[in-house]
Formats: C-alpha cells, sequence, structure tokens
C-alpha cells in the first residue's frame, strides 16, 4: 500500500462539476498529511477535456477512462476498482454526490475497505482517519475514527475550497477494458427531477425565496428580482411544498446542496434543514422582518425589513421596473 490518494472527479451533462475541484483540495490535504501523490481518475464523457480542468496545482497524476458520455454506476465501480487496485492508494475519496453514493460503497466492498460517506472534515494522523460528519440535519456534529486504511471516504460538497492554479500533472490512459457481461444497468437518458433545465447547484448568484413571500402570485416579483440582476431563483421548501415552484429549486436537507458566490434569502427564516444545503455560499445575505431569524445567524449581510418594500426597490436600483 502506497500513501497516495485516488479522488474521483463528477462530472454531468458534459460539465466537469464544481465538488471535483474540491475533492482536489481535499485530496491534497491528505496527501501532504500521508506523504503521497495526489492521483484524480476520471471516468466516461470528454475525459480529455475534463482531464485538462483537473489538471490544478498540487495534482500528480490524473487518469481517464473512456466510456461511453454518462455515469453508468457498473462500469465506474469496476473502472475505480481496477485503478484502486493497480495504485494501492491509502485514501480514495469520491464525491457525496448523487453518483458518488452509488459507486463509493460498491468500491469499498470490493476491495474490502472501510467506507464513510457525508465527510465535511478529514484529519488524517499517526494512520488514522478521523472524519467528521454532520447529523440529524446538521445540528449534531460527529467525528468517527477510522483505525485502519486504506480508506474510502466520500465528501459533502461546498466544505473544502476548490483547487486553484495550473497543474502540470501526468495525464494517461488507465489500461482498462470494461467487462460489458457484468454491466449490469444501462443509461437511456438523463431527466432532471421536477423538469426544467436549471441546475441551482451550478448557480453563482441565487436569489431565493421563502414563506415570507406568503402569496404565489407575489413570485413574480422575486422573478424580477432575479431577472435585473441575472440571477437564478431558489427557495425554501414550503415553496415546493405548495407547488409553486419545482423540487429543483429547493434548496436544503431533501433538496439540493448550493454553493454561489451570493446567496439572498428573502423571507426565509433559517431552519436548519435549509442552511444545511446554502451555508457553503460565499456571501450570505439576508432580507427578514424579524431581526431574531435565525437566517441573520450565519449572514455576512442582513436587512431588517419587509420584502415588499425592498425587492422592489432592489427592482428599480438595477434599473428594472417592479411588476
Ligand atoms: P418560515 O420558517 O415560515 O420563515 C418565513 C420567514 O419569512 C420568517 O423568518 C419571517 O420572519 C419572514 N417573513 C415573513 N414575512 C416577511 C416579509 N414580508 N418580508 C420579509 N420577511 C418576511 N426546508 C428547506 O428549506 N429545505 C429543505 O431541504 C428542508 N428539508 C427538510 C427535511 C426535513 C426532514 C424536515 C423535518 C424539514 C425540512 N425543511 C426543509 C423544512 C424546514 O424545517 C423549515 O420548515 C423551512 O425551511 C422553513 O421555510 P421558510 O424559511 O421559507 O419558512
Amino acid at each position: 500500500m502506497t500513501s497516495d490518494v485516488l479522488v474521483v472527479a463528477d462530472h454531468r451533462r458534459g460539465d466537469l462539476r464544481d465538488v471535483s475541484l474540491e475533492l482536489l483540495s481535499a485530496g491534497r490535504e491528505l496527501a501532504d498529511a500521508a506523504g503521497g501523490d495526489l492521483h484524480a481518475a476520471v471516468i466516461s464523457g470528454n475525459v480529455e477535456s475534463f482531464a485538462e480542468d483537473l489538471d490544478r496545482e498540487g495534482v500528480d497524476r490524473i487518469h481517464t477512462v473512456a466510456h461511453g458520455e454518462e455515469f453508468n454506476h457498473d462500469v465506474y465501480a469496476q473502472a475505480l476498482t481496477a485503478i484502486a487496485e493497480d495504485l494501492a492508494p491509502e485514501f480514495v475519496v469520491a464525491p457525496n454526490s448523487v453518483n458518488g453514493l452509488d459507486y463509493a460503497p460498491a468500491v469499498a466492498t470490493r476491495l474490502d475497505r472501510p467506507y464513510v460517506s457525508d465527510a465535511v472534515g478529514l484529519d488524517y494522523s499517526e494512520g488514522t482517519l478521523e472524519v467528521t460528519r454532520e447529523m440529524y440535519g446538521s445540528k449534531v456534529e460527529t467525528t468517527v475514527d477510522v483505525a485502519e486504511g486504506p480508506f474510502v471516504v466520500s465528501i459533502r460538497g461546498g466544505e473544502w475550497p476548490p483547487a486553484e492554479g495550473v497543474g502540470d500533472a501526468e495525464v494517461s490512459e488507465f489500461d482498462f477494458e470494461v467487462d460489458e457481461d457484468a454491466v449490469r444497468s444501462k443509461v437511456k437518458g438523463f431527466e432532471e427531477v421536477g423538469g426544467g433545465d436549471v441546475d441551482i447547484a451550478d448557480a453563482d448568484f441565487l436569489v431565493s425565496i421563502g414563506r415570507g413571500i406568503e402569496e404565489e402570485e407575489n413570485l413574480e416579483l422575486v422573478e424580477e428580482l432575479a431577472e435585473v440582476t441575472g440571477a437564478t431563483l431558489s427557495s425554501s421548501r414550503p415553496i415546493v411544498d405548495n407547488g409553486w415552484l419545482p423540487k429543483n429549486r429547493q434548496v436544503g436537507q431533501s433538496g439540493k446542496q448550493v454553493t454561489p458566490d451570493v446567496y439572498l434569502a428573502i423571507g426565509i427564516s433559517g431552519a436548519v434543514q435549509h442552511v444545511a444545503g446554502m451555508k457553503g455560499a460565499d456571501t450570505i445575505i439576508a432580507v427578514n422582518t424579524d431581526p431574531n431569524a435565525p437566517i441573520f445567524d450565519i449572514a455576512d449581510y442582513g436587512v431588517v425589513g419587509d420584502l415588499f418594500d425592498v425587492v422592489p426597490a432592489l427592482i428599480e436600483e438595477f434599473g428594472g421596473e417592479p411588476p
């Protein structure tokens, strides 16, 4: 076994997902702690172009496996098991995404390794990996000590900074043949949950609306604000539960995790289940009538005020006309 780290890039519909660069940062930290190299694996899709994007400072080697366009559980599990058997890394680090949660336990089982999911912190010293996880909707933080490697972990998006700079990693195609007879699933297409082509997880600027909006017809106010500011509209769960916006717009524990540059929370109280999905935003701005709303505890900027006054003023400030 080496002291190396193997991270697994995530991509969807032709785009490398942000968590891939965050994985590189988490992987580099572990590699530094263990005194090993950082490897990245990228499987399926336009692997050459993904490898270029993944070539950041601190990455030693990138392994590509060209097979099909979309994610396939069986292919990923086979390919990653083969790469891990070849490199013998001390750590395999996957994203805690829908894809990662699909293949990481399978890879751990095939390699007969321990697996810890949904890590928000990793600390390695003297052969023990301490994994920080959040439980009960982020109300409780726990640490799991895994005393014996090698380790397979999946990390939560938005918890590590994206790797930066341009690296000089060696890129090579991994010599691997898919065992087609063992591929039991077939990707027939891709459909976004709730319809629509918006992925709020990829947005840089989110205008997010909560129950403070009161009525469905009032939504046009925040739609106009999103329009004039070039933001993407998202929401808390009650808005989705009411059927006012589709499920793919919901931020939070049972919605999507988002990491925009700016998150503007309007009429959202800041319940733990909501905060679990957006606390990774760079800058959080909150508008709420209640000065004691918990959202102000995590906001960088706050406006204690009525959204029906504040939002029209913002629309005008950005050159628009309130509806
Ligand atoms: P509220 O909590 O009702 O807050 C509305 C806020 O608007 C208040 O703070 C109020 O002061 C303010 N307000 C009212 N009028 C105005 C006005 N005119 N101007 C400005 N501010 C105003 N929630 C999620 O969001 N995402 C999830 O993924 C999620 N998952 C959950 C999973 C589980 C298992 C459970 C139990 C709950 C989950 N929830 C989730 C629900 C969560 O607990 C909260 O109920 C929800 O986030 C509250 O949404 P809200 O902030 O829009 O509404």
